[in-house]
């Protein structure tokens, strides 16, 4: 539990704007004591909080300091008297920020004396002194003693810089975050020393350690203990954790990968995205959103000073370009949250490597890509997205067509929807859709499994090819008749079945239509039969005069009197519809027949 993140009375100026929370209490501060059956208690102040039980919701309580069996903190409800958290020895004191206002820290109390690291240790904040070089410091200089205490009741200046403060804080919240994109550092130990550079943040976290360090100097009131800027730096921590080397072209994607969990802790903070870092403390520097270099061919000047933070512009785009979508490059918008999931994912994979100059890039993208297939599939707008951004930024995905798009799955079923009888052929294609998808055709309709293609019928199913080549059709007792064309392809999956509808006509007008059809079949059925045939008129209850007795294709068998009929005279084993029909002709009911017999 990381404790409740923010007192509302302190930072009320961001995060309070459009809430409401009852603010007089209905339990009394003499009341906490019989509460918490305890003889008494140390302090007690209302507070608003969020982030209690990690819930997204607000509540008034009491905070509560006491001792039981050691110090601890208690949440209760204000207006019901419900405990709502009880921690051990965590102080959760306030402490003063330099742009964040007072916060709680998720600090540690034992004996009396409150430390700043949490109650599990794994996060640290140390006070680092002088050094005359910040890029001198290496994680051997973070030591336990010169981790801050205090014996007060909060924090204050006289104790740790503001900077480091800030910069707990930060580390306390980003170390839940990123544990929920499973991104699992052991523990996080930030340091805030005063040196040189005064303006200064650096990841030293040694490669393979699941313990990060990271330093900011000291430069109040506008230290770079951001969070953007810390989320920056602990990108670094977790790349370094999954053994991704910071050197060489490993210097570039590490920069711009870190790039991308600033711009996610901040917004886990905000809860909006900004994309440019530093503008907490007016730095304004790099704009994932509009990066000086959007394709990766750009940057040919290798010399360059800032070569790393340039050569990772496009990577930096590619993750804007996921989570926000593009109208430019077709681009599904896929959201912070499962952006930097893929991202987190494909560190974990262990498939990126830093490898040599071209081939930084193309372990990133294979690692996404392998995510993205494994948890979503080709037909995704997961798939859509990163392979129309990585196309975006001049990598070839080989997943592009002749002319540089990433098709998606969708098609359509090109060809006639009316066709004469008489012609005994009929062309259907897959327009749309990937190349080289395996197609299965499916025609459903009366005598559905006479037709023939020019790949060949098993039944009524066309196994394979992107076009239905029909080479004859059926012969039909009339017309028109209607028959369904269905593809399906397990490639692509059910989701994208496509069904089309085809009219076969008797253009040279050699055939009867459904009532002449009906009114030629056997006496005394005749017209007005045909009628009640043709538009399902509702049945009614009139006695049953006449019987017909169709096949399971649709061929009429037997026409008769009822009172001749018997249906126990049927073959067996076979499949037969049986209408009842009134005097006039009209339907009464149809049901199916299948006697079991020999
Ligand atoms: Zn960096």
């Amino acid at each position: 539990w990381d404790g409740p993140c923010d007192a509302v009375a302190m930072v009320a100026f961001y995060v309070f704007t459009e809430i409401e929370v009852e603010t007089t209490p209905e339990i009394e501060e003499n009341q906490i004591p019989n509460i918490l059956n305890v003889p008494s208690i140390s302090n007690a102040e209302l507070v608003i909080s969020h982030n209690l039980n990690d819930e997204c919701q607000f509540v008034f309580a009491w905070k509560v300091h006491f001792y039981r069996e050691g110090d601890k903190v208690a949440y209760i409800d204000a207006l019901n008297g419900d405990i709502i958290k009880e921690v051990n020895n965590g102080a959760y004191f306030t402490a003063p920020t330099e742009i964040y206002g007072s916060v709680t820290l998720d600090d540690f109390t034992a004996n009396g004396i409150t430390t700043l690291q949490n109650s599990t240790g794994t996060v640290k904040g140390y006070n680092l002194g002088i050094s005359s070089d910040c890029y001198s410091i290496t994680d051997a200089d973070f030591n336990l003693s010169q981790i801050p205490s205090t014996a007060n009741s909060q924090w204050s200046a006289n104790d740790a810089p503001l900077a480091l403060y800030q910069s707990f804080h930060i580390a306390s919240l980003a170390k839940n975050w990123l544990s929920n994109i499973n991104m699992n550092l052991n523990s996080i130990n930030i340091g805030v020393p005063t040196c040189s550079p005064s303006q200064f943040a650096r990841d030293v976290t040694p490669i393979n350690s699941q313990d990060a360090y990271v330093i900011v100097a000291n430069n109040s009131p506008n230290s770079w203990a951001t969070f953007d800027i810390i989320g920056h730096e602990l990108g670094h921590s977790v790349l370094l954790a999954n053994s991704i080397w910071n050197s060489g072209e490993g210097m570039v994607l590490h920069e711009a990968i870190a790039d991308m969990f600033g711009v996610y802790i901040e917004y886990k903070y905000q809860g909006v995205i900004d994309w440019q870092m530093g503008d907490d403390i007016g730095l304004n520097a790099r704009d994932l959103s509009n990066p000086q270099y959007k394709c990766y061919d750009e940057i040919v000047d290798l010399t360059r000073i800032f070569y790393s933070y340039e050569k990772g512009d496009p990577l930096r785009y590619w993750f804007y370009l996921i989570t926000e979508g593009s109208s430019t490059y077709q681009i599904p918008a896929l959201g912070i949250e499962k952006s930097i999931e893929i991202i987190a994912d494909a560190i974990n994979s262990g498939t990126i490597n830093s490898g040599t100059i071209n081939y930084t890039y193309q372990s990133v993208m294979t690692a996404t890509f392998d995510v993205v297939l494994q948890n979503f599939g080709r037909c995704s707008s997961e798939f859509i997205a990163i392979a129309r951004a990585w196309e975006a930024i001049c990598l070839n995905t080989g997943y592009a067509n002749w002319n540089g798009e990433v098709p998606v799955c969708n098609y359509t079923i090109s060809g006639p929807s009316v066709v004469c009888e008489e012609d005994d052929f009929a062309n259907f294609c897959i327009q749309g859709g990937l190349p080289n998808a395996y197609y299965q055709w499916t025609i459903i309709g009366g005598k559905s499994t006479q037709y023939t293609s020019l790949l060949g019928m098993q039944g009524n199913i066309q196994q394979g090819g992107t076009c239905l080549n029909l080479t004859d059709f059926p012969k039909y007792n009339y017309y028109p008749q209607i028959i369904t064309i269905k593809v399906y392809s397990p490639i692509i999956g059910s989701n994208f079945t496509v069904m089309k509808t085809v009219q076969l006509n008797d253009c040279n007008g050699d055939d009867p239509n459904c009532d002449e059809y009906y009114s030629s079949v056997a006496a005394p059925i005749t017209q007005p039969e045909a009628e009640s045939m043709r538009y399902e008129l509702q049945p009614n209850m009139e006695d049953i005069h006449f019987i017909k007795v169709f096949n399971s294709a649709g061929i009429l068998i037997n026409s008769d009197s009822y009172l001749n009929f018997n249906e126990n005279e049927l073959p067996a084993n076979q499949l037969f519809f049986i209408v009842n029909l009134g005097k006039n002709g009209e339907i009464i009911k149809t049901k199916k027949y299948f006697r079991i017999g020999n």
